[in-house]
C-alpha cells in the first residue's frame, strides 16, 4: 500500500533493522524500543489491523504467530518474552499494518495495560 510505513520498510524504501524474513513475514528492531530486544513482526501483505483479519488466511496468521515464537529463540529470549499487538484508538496503534510486538530481555513488568 502506498502510504503505509510498514510496506515501505518490507519493499526497503524505508531502511530497517531485519532480524528475519520469508515469502510471508518480515521482522525488524523497532525504532524506539521499549525493551532490551524489541522486534516487530509484520505479514508482507497490507493488512491494517485486527479487525480486518477476518478474510485472511489461517495459513498467514498461524505463520505470523508460530514465527513469533521462532524469532524469540533466535534472540536469545528463553526466559520469556511478551507477545503484544495493538489494535484501534483505544489501543493507541500508531501504524495501521497488522504487526506483532516481541519484547524481552529483561524482566517486564506484570501489568497488562
Ligand atoms: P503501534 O503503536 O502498536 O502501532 O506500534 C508501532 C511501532 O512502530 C512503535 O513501537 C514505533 O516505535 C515503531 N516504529 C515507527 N516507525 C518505525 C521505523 N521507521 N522503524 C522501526 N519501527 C518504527
Amino acid at each position: 500500500m502506498d502510504d503505509c510505513l510498514f510496506c515501505k520498510i518490507i519493499e526497503g524504501t524505508i531502511p530497517s533493522t531485519k532480524v528475519y524474513e520469508d515469502d510471508l513475514v518480515y521482522a525488524f528492531r523497532d525504532i524506539a524500543p521499549q525493551a532490551p530486544v524489541h522486534v516487530l513482526l509484520v505479514p508482507k501483505k497490507h493488512i491494517p489491523g485486527w479487525a480486518d483479519v477476518r478474510g485472511e488466511s489461517d495459513e498467514l496468521l498461524a505463520h505470523l504467530m508460530r514465527t513469533a515464537a521462532v524469532i524469540a529463540d533466535q534472540e536469545g529470549l528463553g526466559n520469556g518474552y511478551r507477545i503484544v499487538s495493538n489494535c484501534g484508538d483505544h489501543a493507541c496503534q500508531s501504524v495501521h499494518h497488522l504487526h506483532l510486538h516481541i519484547l524481552g530481555g529483561q524482566q517486564l513488568t506484570g501489568q497488562m495495560a
